[in-house]
């Protein structure tokens, strides 16, 4: 069986333990503990793998420097718990997966003495509460020492800065590898499946069935299960609602824009974060596969399948690159835009709806419904997408199968391809670079398929087209441009020149 549609159609014969709804980074966990735990599991994704939040994130595999200082500040207990669980997860992400996450340096620049100390302090306890997970230790550095290494940043009235270590990740191909990992060892995993309904038992009103829509074919499947987790990010109370129409909502998304803009604005290999705005935010300017990220914002939104950036947004995150950026940026230079909408928790049921999400603490909860027994996960950040579906196992066995906890495996599992041939000698540098970070070890594969490129100065191949329909089920070419290449994220132009190939095998 390989990771494409027609393979995972012909497994919804199989009974199954578990269902999972939605293919971002949660249910993706969830999928993969639950397998390493033997369950029999069935995913279904209503778009792409990470099409919606999990694709749209800034990155970062953090703890959060701004987290922490609210949890010193506000002496916020369960801040803290939520830095330190996030910081003790980043090793073991990059760990697992090295081809698609690796360390990243951030330089914090400091303009009075008073911030020298400030941040040096903040991120000596950053490191210190990392402990033997830290990724390397932070440093003070001066003016000079700033100016020499990172000719990018804007110097004047600069005093000295402090250069400290988080991770970075290729978010939607973090997803797929999780995915491709659980269907690998068993799972039943679909996207364009569209979670319809549930049928209930008749006395207990506990969920026995999931409908859904296979919506390529449009044909609607009902499968028995023992137990469903609802993992779908900023849609959760809308499955909430379909298992049991009393529930009050309980999250509330913010939306955070990203502006791309080419590589030639921000040299080198270290981002930049600067730790305040004007609002009481933070934004990040990072080197980005060859581009430079720049964000993000966090206000209240209202739930959208496709956030469009706003140009006030564009503005804001242009004018503070071009505070801190030596070489200056106008909206022109642009590359790409994203938005994502964060899905965060309300702890408080009844608090009013309009609470402003900056002070929304990002930690996640596990629900189980007392009457239908759907399992919500909801909130979190990426970074602890692993621990989160530990906690929801752990949970739904105790809760909802009443079955002696089995232990969490993917701690150490790696999820690296197990495909393994080399690139022959010789392929054209920038072929074999394209191939070895999108695929690692499996880029010799990649490319016995086909070494024609689509477009005569980019590293895009003919052949890859066709892998990514059988082994990565790929279905659009939004999922090929976006996700498993990410170029319309970085480059909108060169993702339309690209589309324009019109090969057939992504038509629509
Ligand atoms: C702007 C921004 C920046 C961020 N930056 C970071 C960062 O740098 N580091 C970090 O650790 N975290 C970050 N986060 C947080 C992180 O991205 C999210 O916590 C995480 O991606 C949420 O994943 P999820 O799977 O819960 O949600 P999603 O990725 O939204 O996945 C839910 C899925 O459920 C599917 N779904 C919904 N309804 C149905 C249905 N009826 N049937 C089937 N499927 C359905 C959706 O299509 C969707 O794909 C950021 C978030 C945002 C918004």
């Amino acid at each position: 069986m390989s990771f494409n549609r027609p393979d995972q159609l012909l497994k919804l014969n199989d009974p199954f333990d578990i269902c999972i709804i939605g293919g971002g980074a949660t249910g993706a966990g969830v999928a993969l503990d639950a397998t390493l735990r033997g369950y029999k599991v069935l995913l279904i994704e209503k778009g792409d793998f990470a099409s919606q939040t999990s694709s749209k994130s800034t990155k970062l595999v953090h703890g959060g420097v701004r987290y922490l200082e609210q949890a010193v500040r506000n002496l916020d207990w369960h801040q803290f718990k939520m830095v330190y669980k996030a910081l003790h997860e980043r090793k073991t992400l990059l760990k697992n997966a090295p081809h698609l996450a690796h360390p990243l340096g951030l330089l914090t620049p400091c303009y009075t003495h008073w911030e020298r100390w400030y941040y040096r302090i903040g991120m000596w306890l950053y490191d210190k509460i990392s402990g033997s997970t830290n990724l390397k230790s932070s440093r003070g550095l001066s003016k000079k020492e700033i100016q020499l290494e990172f000719p990018s940043i804007e110097s004047h009235h600069l005093r000295g800065g402090v250069l400290y270590y988080d991770g970075q990740l290729n978010d939607a191909r973090y997803a797929l590898a999780i995915l491709k990992e659980a269907e690998r060892l068993g799972a039943c995993i679909l996207n364009y499946a569209r979670l319809d309904s549930f049928e209930l038992g008749q006395k207990s009103l506990k969920i026995k069935k999931v409908v859904f829509t296979d919506l390529r074919s449009e044909t609607q499947y009902t499968i028995p299960v023992k137990a469903v987790v609802n993992a779908t990010g900023p849609f959760t109370d809308a499955v909430r609602a379909l298992a049991n129409p009393r529930l009050k909502p309980r999250m509330k998304v913010s939306r955070g824009a990203h502006i791309v803009l080419p590589a030639e604005f921000w040299q080198g290999d270290t981002a930049l974060l600067i730790p305040k705005t004007d609002d009481g935010r933070v934004i990040f300017v990072i080197p980005w596969r060859g581009s430079v990220l720049v964000g993000t914002t966090d206000d209240p939104d209202t739930l959208s399948e496709n956030p469009v950036i706003l140009e006030v947004e564009k503005e804001y995150l242009i004018s503070y690159f071009n505070r801190y950026s030596a070489k200056k940026a106008s909206i022109e230079d642009i590359s790409a835009t994203f938005v994502g909408q964060r899905p965060l928790l309300q702890v408080q049921l009844d608090s009013a709806m309009n609470t402003d999400t900056k002070s929304l603490v990002r930690d996640h909860e596990v629900e189980v419904d007392g009457r239908s027994k759907l399992v919500s996960i909801m909130g979190g950040k990426w970074t602890t997408y692993r621990v989160m579906a530990s906690d929801t196992l752990d949970v739904l066995e105790k809760e909802v199968l009443r079955v002696a906890l089995k232990p969490c495996l993917t701690k150490d599992h790696a999820l690296i391809p197990l495909a393994s041939v080399d690139l022959p000698f010789g392929i054209p540098e920038d072929i074999a670079a394209h191939l070895a970070e999108l695929y690692g070890p499996a880029a010799g594969e990649v490319y016995a398929y086909g070494a024609d490129r689509l477009i005569s100065s980019e590293p895009y191949l003919t052949g890859e087209l066709m892998y990514l329909k059988e082994h990565e089920m790929a279905e659009t070419w939004e999922d090929v441009l976006a996700r498993r290449w990410g170029i319309s994220l970085r480059d909108e132009s060169l993702a339309a020149k690209l589309q324009a190939t019109k090969k057939e095998a992504f038509a629509s």
